[in-house]
């Protein structure tokens, strides 16, 4: 099982400076993986992250969300065509750098919708997303659906609404993908939305119920864990955090990320990576499979 590190905990740039120092502190943190934000995927330079990458140690995957010029739930075809163009060059670039997922808010925008997802939206979404998924499992790659909050998506929120839509797509290179903190506000609790994905649960998201620091929120981490050992889990595991104190312009604007949970990020990160570790030891222990 690889435990990772979103880069954001590091820097608001993903350019070829920010990823190669994502990555540095990343592996320094005590981490097997990083995920790079790749809301630009030409935005450094693939070969020096892949030297990055290789004599860090580190695996590598990658995530983002569509804006509303590149929804490819959209009405507009043309904005369909738009994101399944991007969410390709992503995976180009996912490729090049040996990376394992990509995964995020690939099915629609990222943002707060005005009304309900239409019939025609989600069939645009579901027919854009098989297609993207047979692309990637071509380079190796999974394809996962995040499971986002209301005010972030109006498709996916639950867990059970992301397994119908993958069932839908009818491809295997389809995963569910869950965080901790958008189950935390739609979710009934917090060990159920893992079983029902089952063996479909392929990348999990761990994010505090504020952000913040794990284990000083409200998320029940314990139900989680133990769930994960129920179904026998064995994906990455990526820790996600954002603050104020480390921008990045669109991502943190459209996350609503206005306040400062933390400052040092290196005392953060090595706090996730053995908070993680740690539930996985103690699930570990009593066997719970
Ligand atoms: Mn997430």
């Amino acid at each position: 099982m690889q435990i990772g590190c979103h880069g954001s905990v590091w820097t608001g740039q993903f350019d070829t400076a920010g990823v190669q120092l994502a990555i540095a502190k990343t592996a320094e943190a005590g981490f097997d993986l990083i995920e790079i934000p790749l809301m630009d995927p030409d935005q450094a330079d693939l070969s020096a992250v892949r030297r990055a990458l290789a004599s860090s140690g580190l695996a590598v995957t990658a995530s983002l969300g569509l804006s509303e010029h590149t929804d490819v739930s959209s009405d507009d075809p043309v904005v369909v065509a738009a994101g399944e163009h991007l969410l390709n060059r992503c995976l180009e670039a996912l490729s090049e750098i040996g990376g394992t997922h990509l995964v995020g808010v690939i099915y629609s925008a990222m943002r707060k919708y005005m009304t309900p997802a239409t019939p025609l939206n989600r069939k645009h979404s579901i027919e854009a997303i098989r297609r993207l998924a047979d692309r990637a499992a071509e380079l190796g790659i999974r394809l996962g659906v995040e499971v986002v909050n209301r005010y972030e998506s109006n498709l996916l929120n639950t867990s059970r609404q992301a397994v119908a839509y993958v069932e839908e797509t009818g491809t295997d290179n389809l995963i569910v993908h869950l965080d901790t903190y958008h189950m935390n506000i739609e979710e009934p609790d917090m060990f159920t939305p893992v079983l029902t994905a089952g063996s479909r649960l392929g990348y999990v998201h761990i994010g505090e119920s504020h952000r913040g620091y794990l284990g000083s929120g409200t998320v029940d981490f314990d139900s989680f864990f133990r769930a994960l050992a129920t179904v026998q889990y064995d994906g990455p595991i990526v820790f996600e955090s954002f603050s104020s104190a480390i921008v990045h312009p669109d991502l943190s604007n459209m996350l609503g990320i206005w306040r400062n949970l933390w400052t040092d990020g290196e005392d953060l990160g090595r706090h996730a990576n053995s908070f993680i570790r740690n539930q996985l030891a103690t699930v570990s222990s009593i066997q719970m499979h």
